[in-house]
């Protein structure tokens, strides 16, 4: 490819609106344009990159016997409608009606397309295991998106479902597709770590994730170095340190605070109490219904822990409003003793305590001395906290957590019967009892893969593409190409490495020399030939290496050797990067 015609618009300064490093990258190397919020246009350098990944991701999923579909995007309600979905995905979905009126909606996934598939075809256990998988767009009318491509409304996802007559088939299929996953992730150079997570609207169990730790990202994991315990905060689980309460008092006794409004309030107000003394009272409307959830007064409450303890689909704090008419205090004088007639979910991190502070649900009250078993009707215990860096790991004696900030790139999970129940999908089984298959789902993020990659490896002056998903695998630079033993020494170079198969983009342009050097180190193409006065007197050039800097100089008919193995290098540099929890 020429530079002069091929169409990379790249920019100097770092557009203002670009927070994170992959965004500011792709936009500053003429990779992507945005159209709309979370929707981006894909130029020639960025798709050559995608369309990268998306070979790796091929290969892998054939390997493991998966058989590529090409399913649409745009799916009646019915289906939706069949699993539950249509109201579970609320705002998330893009819908829209036909001309005839019928609801329609734009595909956030695929689990009832290729559940409808599966069901209208699949008789019998011979027929079975299937391993069908896509790349294909998908659209989420995500609340923000952000990020650049890290966070968009319309995205390219590699979905892959397995169906299998039972339990121990999906367990193979779902090791297939781990397996299939750290290949992926390997080739494509990725850091990453596996954790455990939460497998929410989803539906499932064995949910896990693969990420890459980022600032960049949105989630939290947390990690034991010791034992390798990695979690997403929306499940990890920590070890406490044991509290002991003393006696408290016989029963609650009221006391006035006037003021205190928050935790930290009481903690400072002169009656007041250490926040792990105090129980904190947050009102949930939990699928339209008012809810108390306790917690200790350090501990903050995770949203995904307490819509996977009670199943929610919809899940607000409630308006200070209806609080306040409900419980007859604002938020900031809650308290569930003596309350009844709501539900009341409680922290473990409660059980057994006593002495402890919490509101009165009287304005500027609060009572003391609450055994939280003795005085609070707690309908349900669970886990809800999320767990802080420091806090004891959950699995091992001695080891510690940190906590981290990570992106998701992929995600897999046991779904079990949960949609060929819903949908009917059933098969006749070896003594020709109908049976519900039994599916897998499996999901990586193309463009996360991409952007990932550039969160990971760039420098002040670009991008540091590994090789395996690079755009082209070789810089070619004339110094100047005005000069014509300078131009016909590149014309050959460049002939000679195509012919090689090697991927070779050709800056030609008539630019200065420090633009062009700017621009390579910018878009991040992995190995630059600079053909320069000085060495061709010599029948030399230089080749340098992007990520390392490093320089040598080549004779001309050595050039194609030694081009192959700064190539063979650089791919096993970053095929070895990868690492596995
Ligand atoms: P997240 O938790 O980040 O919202 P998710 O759990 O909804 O993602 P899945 O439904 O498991 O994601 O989708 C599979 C993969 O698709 C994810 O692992 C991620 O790599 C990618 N993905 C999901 N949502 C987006 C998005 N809005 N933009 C870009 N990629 C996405
Ligand atoms: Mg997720």
């Amino acid at each position: 490819m020429r530079w002069s015609n091929y169409f990379i618009p790249t920019l100097r300064e770092t557009p203002a609106d670009a927070e994170v490093v992959s965004h500011q990258l792709l936009l500053r190397a003429g990779c992507i344009r945005q159209l709309a919020a979370g929707v981006y246009s894909y130029l020639p350098l960025a798709w050559r990159v995608l369309t990268k990944i998306m070979n790796i991701i091929r290969q892998e999923m054939d390997r493991i016997g998966g058989q590529e579909f090409h399913l649409p995007a745009l799916h009646p309600a019915e289906i939706w409608r069949e699993s539950g979905r249509w109201e579970v995905m609320g705002e998330n979905m893009f819908r829209l009606k036909d001309r005839r009126g019928a609801d329609l909606c734009l595909g956030m996934t695929h689990e009832e397309v290729f559940t409808a598939i599966a069901r209208n075809e699949l008789r019998s256990y011979k027929q079975l295991p299937q391993v069908w998988y896509q790349i294909q767009t998908k659209f989420r009318d995500e609340p923000r998106p952000r990020s650049g491509v890290l966070r968009v409304r319309e995205f390219i996802m590699k979905d892959a479902y397995t169906f299998d007559l039972d339990w121990e088939g999906l367990d193979k299929s779902y090791n297939d597709q781990r397996e299939a996953y750290c290949r992926i992730f390997d080739r494509c150079g990725l850091q990453y770590i596996i954790v455990q997570a939460s497998s929410g609207a989803m539906g499932g169990s064995e949910s896990a994730e693969f990420m890459v730790l980022t600032d960049a990202g949105e989630d939290h994991i947390a990690l034991c170095h010791q034992c390798g315990y990695a979690a997403n905060t929306e499940k990890a689980t920590s070890r406490l340190p044991e509290v002991r309460d003393g006696d408290g008092l016989p029963r609650p006794e009221p006391f006035p605070t006037p003021g205190v409004r928050t935790i930290k309030d009481l903690e400072e107000f002169p009656d007041g109490a250490p926040a792990e003394r105090q129980i904190k009272t947050l009102a949930y409307v939990i699928n339209g219904e008012l809810t108390l959830v306790l917690l200790r007064g350090d501990h903050e409450l995770n949203e995904t822990k307490l819509a996977d303890a009670t199943g929610a689909t919809d899940l607000r704090p409630g308006h200070p409003e209806e609080i306040k008419r409900a419980l007859g205090a604002y938020p900031g004088s809650l308290g569930a003793v003596g309350v009844t007639g709501f539900r009341i979910i409680a922290d473990h991190a409660l059980k057994g305590r006593r002495n402890m502070v919490t509101g009165a649900n009287r304005d500027e009250y609060h009572l003391r001395g609450v055994d939280v078993e003795r005085d609070i009707p707690v309908s349900l215990w669970t886990d809800l906290r999320t767990v802080k860096t420091g806090e004891g790991c959950p699995q091992c004696d001695s080891g510690t957590l940190e906590v981290r900030k990570a992106l998701e790139v992929g995600h897999i999970f046991k779904l079990g019967t949960k949609y060929s129940e819903s949908m009917g999908a059933t098969v006749l089984n070896e003594e020709g009892k109908e049976v519900p298959i039994v599916m897998g789902s499996y999901g990586i993020g193309v463009e996360r893969i991409m952007a990932s990659a550039i969160e990971l490896y760039h420098d002040e002056d670009g991008i540091i593409w590994p090789m395996p998903i690079a755009p082209f695998q070789v810089i070619l630079t004339p110094v100047n190409i005005g000069e014509k033993d300078q131009a016909d020494a590149a014309e050959r170079l460049y002939r000679q490495l195509t012919e090689a198969q090697i991927e070779v983009l050709f800056d030609d342009r008539d630019e200065r020399a420090g633009v062009k050097f700017k621009d390579a180190d910018l878009i991040g193409i992995p190995v630059r030939i600079t053909v320069g006065p000085k060495r061709l007197k010599q029948g030399q050039v230089e080749l340098t290496v992007r990520r390392t800097r490093e320089t040598r100089v080549v004779a001309l008919d050595e050039v194609l050797d030694a081009v192959g193995e700064l190539i063979a290098a650089e791919m096993a540099f970053f095929q070895q990067v990868g690492s596995r929890t």
